[in-house]
């Protein structure tokens, strides 16, 4: 185990959440300390986000939708990165296009221009077997642009659901990984603000569909620690 340190890292920076709300779980604490140090980060928010609520009578896919866009920024501000660049995606939740049809091959183009005039040093994702379908889609997606750009980022990937949801081959086996921690005193403060702002996800402000996803406070003490770990395959 070592630790990520912000000395090391020397470029741009690119963050690959699958929802809003994916970039405070993984790697707020990352984020803030980066962007308070002066370094460039841009997030992408892969999907949507419309699927958390699908039988809610006054919140519309496309209104769940707005509502996340507008939670992702004000969660980025709360994480003192309100004035960093960040990209909507806007790919369905919960169906991201698959390898061989053509919204594939337009991520991965748009998603291809965005790396190529960015070139991150860093690259940010979930897990490549974390336990949620846009998750891994989400990593195969930046892979798959990572090896057509051939550009040498380094690649850090952040669980979300693993530790909660996964099977036992989900987990990295022995070798396969290095961890990397990052730790800051002002993490657990900070992606508290920043998690506050996806009011959605939490329960209180889309309260009429009883089978509605929402974050549940142990879920929200496991991935919010005074120190952030990443993996590197
Ligand atoms: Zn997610």
């Amino acid at each position: 185990m070592s630790q990520l340190l912000l000395d090391d890292i020397k470029g741009p920076i690119l963050v690959i959440a699958p929802h809003p709300d994916d970039e405070t779980l993984g790697c707020g604490g990352l984020i803030a300390a980066a962007t308070a140090a002066g370094k460039l980060v841009h997030t992408v928010f892969v999907t949507d986000g419309s699927s958390s609520h699908r039988n809610s009578p006054t919140w519309p896919a496309d209104r769940i939708a707005q509502q996340r866009q507008h939670e992702a920024a004000a969660a980025l501000a709360a994480l003192g990165a309100g004035n960093q660049p960040r990209t909507f995606m806007a790919l369905k939740d919960a169906a991201m296009p698959q390898p061989g049809a053509q919204g594939h091959a337009d991520a991965v183009s748009s998603l291809a221009t965005l790396v190529r005039n960015l070139k991150p040093d860093l690259v940010l994702v979930p897990w490549r077997r974390d336990p949620h379908c846009d998750h891994r889609d989400s990593w195969s997606l930046i892979t798959h642009v990572l090896a057509q750009t051939a550009i040498a980022s380094r690649v850090l990937e952040y669980t979300i659901w693993l530790d909660e949801l996964g099977a036992p081959e989900d987990f990295p086996v022995p070798g396969e990984v290095t961890e990397f921690t990052f730790s800051d005193p002002e993490i657990v403060a900070v992606k508290r603000r920043a998690i506050a702002a996806h009011a959605s996800q939490l329960g209180t402000l889309i309260t009429d569909d009883p089978d509605g996803f929402h974050l549940t406070p142990a879920t929200l003490d496991r991935l919010i620690r005074p120190v952030e770990i990443f993996w590197q395959a």
